[in-house]
């Protein structure tokens, strides 16, 4: 089976895969390469400074088709709302009103802080900026045949994209065959690198290293942010493009 994932020389270049399924042992990331110079404290600060803007409207390079747009308007749709659950579920906890339960164990577990009151505080934060970049105006690509699409490993890519806010996202064709729920965490996933700090993928949600992120590094890896909003805000519901394209008549979707 080939696996999606992208290499550590990749992300060093900034441009980081998003995994399409669980990448092998062998394809691990090692963890010593990555080094993060950008804090909690950074990210939070770029909150505060950011202001909300309406969401725009993504566009589509000419070798995007009718089939991909769909995928990215009704994934980045319910990537939205994933987000918007996710920090609704972790506002009472940053303010100490909830103390236990699903969410709080997840918190803990997946950000590697007993600490969940505080913890919240700090993820919440880097929610709300995804939020924000999740209605910039981002162009997609839909160049499947892109070196970006595939590692030097012999890996196989679903999406990548440079590490800067507002840059551009590069969709492979391993994006468009998995379902609408993963296509939605992989929207995520990219839109985080986005993020100050978040250049490198130190671990994907499947690979062992996961489990042994520090706190610090999780607050800085994509796919920790990625995972954990789509467990704590399921995108259930999502729209399946391969079928709303296929509709005839009035029920018809045209993107
Ligand atoms: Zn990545």
């Amino acid at each position: 089976m080939m696996h999606a994932y992208a290499t550590s020389s990749d992300c060093r270049r900034g441009r980081c895969g998003t995994p399409r399924t669980a990448p092998s042992r062998a394809a691990s990331h090692p963890l010593a390469l990555v080094h993060q110079t950008v804090g909690n404290r950074a990210v939070a600060r770029a909150v505060l400074q950011r202001t909300p803007a309406a969401p725009a409207a993504p566009t589509f390079a000419p070798n995007c088709n009718e089939f991909h747009r769909c995928n990215v308007i009704e994934g980045l749709t319910m990537a939205r709302t994933v987000v918007d659950g996710t920090i609704a579920a972790l506002t009472p906890i940053a303010a100490g009103t909830v103390t236990t339960g699903s969410v709080v164990t997840r918190l803990t577990t997946e950000f590697h802080d007993p600490d969940a009151k505080g913890r919240a505080a700090l993820v919440l934060a880097v929610y709300r900026l995804l939020r924000t970049e999740l209605d910039a105006a981002i162009r997609f690509n839909c160049d499947s045949e892109a070196g970006d699409c595939t590692s030097a490993h012999g890996g196989v890519v679903g999406a990548y994209t440079n590490c800067a806010a507002g840059a551009e996202i590069g969709l492979c064709s391993a994006f468009h065959v998995v379902g609408c729920a993963e296509q939605v965490r992989f929207l995520i996933h990219e839109y985080a690198h986005h993020l100050p700090g978040f250049c490198a993928d130190l671990a994907y949600s499947d690979q062992p290293a996961f489990a042994t992120l520090t706190a610090a590094q999780a607050m800085v890896n994509a796919d920790s942010f990625a995972f954990f909003a789509v467990n704590v805000s399921s995108p259930a519901g999502c729209v399946d493009c391969g079928t709303v394209i296929q509709i005839g008549g009035p029920r018809r979707r045209r993107y």
